[in-house]
């Protein structure tokens, strides 16, 4: 069987070129001249002491500038008594396409409600790619992403891994907004809380 010729695909903005652009020469030579007065623009400032592109040395220096909505450092989400709201499911696990988290799940027969909890919960950072699947998965807003991002230098890659208790308390959150089992019911006659 004979194949059909190979044809390019055609996108819907394919650039249109002249001559100019055709030639190569002339826009290789353009670009280089933008780069060559970026660099120079910018080594002007530094040599008369003024900084000069928008560069970051981290992590001497962090951003001020990151987003509200950046995916940061992960957050584990704590119930009123300061108890993880994870329930151990895995789904976050699961989810994770870099495979970071690592979870042990343990049984505590005291808490009826909650019967199920994470006895080891870790990340790790070295791993992580911040797509933010983990929170999306999870089924009790027990994880979320801040947009302060975790303090990663490190020449040691066990250093770059986070458990539970800093997770769970290095940024107290609690989801004031989800009825939690257990809650004594508030009297309606009383009127709103
Ligand atoms: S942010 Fe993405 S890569 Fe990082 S732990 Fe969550 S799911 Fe995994
Ligand atoms: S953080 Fe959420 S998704 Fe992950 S194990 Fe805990 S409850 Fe499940």
């Amino acid at each position: 069987m004979t194949r059909p010729p190979y044809r390019r695909k055609q996108y819907w903005n394919e650039p249109e070129m002249g001559w100019y652009e055709r030639a190569y020469l002339f826009e290789i030579l353009r670009g280089l001249a933008i780069t060559g007065g970026v660099f120079l623009r910018n080594m002007g400032k530094w040599m008369t002491g003024r900084k000069g592109a928008l560069t970051t040395y981290y992590p001497e220096e962090t951003r001020a500038d990151y987003a509200a909505g950046n995916r940061g450092k992960h957050v584990l989400t704590q119930r009123p008594d300061g108890s993880p709201q994870c329930v151990a499911c895995n789904m976050c696990a699961t989810v994770c396409p870099a495979k970071v988290i690592e979870i042990d799940a343990a049984f505590d027969p005291d808490d009826p409600a909650h019967p199920k909890y994470p006895s080891r919960f870790e990340i790790d950072y070295s791993r992580c790619v911040f797509c933010g699947l983990c929170v999306e998965a999870c089924p009790e807003d027990a994880i979320r992403m801040v947009k302060e991002v975790p303090n990663l230098p490190s020449l040691d890659r066990h250093g770059m891994w986070l458990g539970k208790d800093e997770l769970l308390t290095w940024h107290p959150l609690s989801d004031v907004a989800k009825p939690y089992p257990g809650a004594p019911a508030r009297d309606k006659s009383r009127g709103p809380a």
